[in-house]
């Protein structure tokens, strides 16, 4: 009995020991990203402050790390503006590098109309042209989703691999 005991303190022991703090942005950083379809927000899943931006460390914002390591680095004195206005999204393509005073006013801008005014939630088509109308789209936070590029992005999936 005291035998077994003293193993199995043992081995709690060594996974304390092997445990290591978090390695923040070396550690495989978009394995803790929802990523999906292009258009939809890719939520962080991992930490987040009470501001609701998700961070991998003291200060470290994981939007910024996500722009920075798939775009390139944030220009001196620019700020990233989420178009989706979904704090924890990760997206590249909702992420845009804008003056402090640009993101004040798209946030004033987004106050008044809730899901308005910004530049993802007034857009008419997707990227590839196809309209905006009822049931062409579905919702991601405040991103849409076209259906249509869903479809032929299936179909290339398809003829690609041959199923
Ligand atoms: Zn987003
Ligand atoms: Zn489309």
């Amino acid at each position: 009995m005291e035998d077994v005991r003293a193993v199995r303190k043992g081995d709690r022991n060594t996974q304390q020991t092997a445990s290591q703090p978090m390695r923040y942005v070396r550690a495989p950083f978009w394995s803790k990203v929802g990523t999906g379809d292009s258009d939809a927000c890719w939520p962080w899943l991992a930490g987040r402050v009470g501001s609701g931006y998700g961070t991998c460390g003291p200060g470290i914002y994981a939007h910024r790390v996500a722009y920075e390591i798939s775009v390139g680095p944030i220009p001196d004195g620019l700020t990233i503006d989420h178009l989706c206005s979904n704090r924890i999204c990760c997206n590249p393509s909702h992420l845009e590098p804008v003056t402090r005073e640009e993101n004040a006013r798209r946030g004033e801008k987004n106050r008044r109309t809730r899901s308005g005014g910004r530049s993802l939630a007034s857009r008419t088509e997707c990227k590839n042209g196809h309209a905006y109308v009822e049931g062409s789209f579905r919702w991601s936070g405040t991103a849409r989703v076209c259906r249509q590029c869903a479809r032929d992005r299936r179909r290339t999936f398809r003829e690609r691999t041959g199923r």
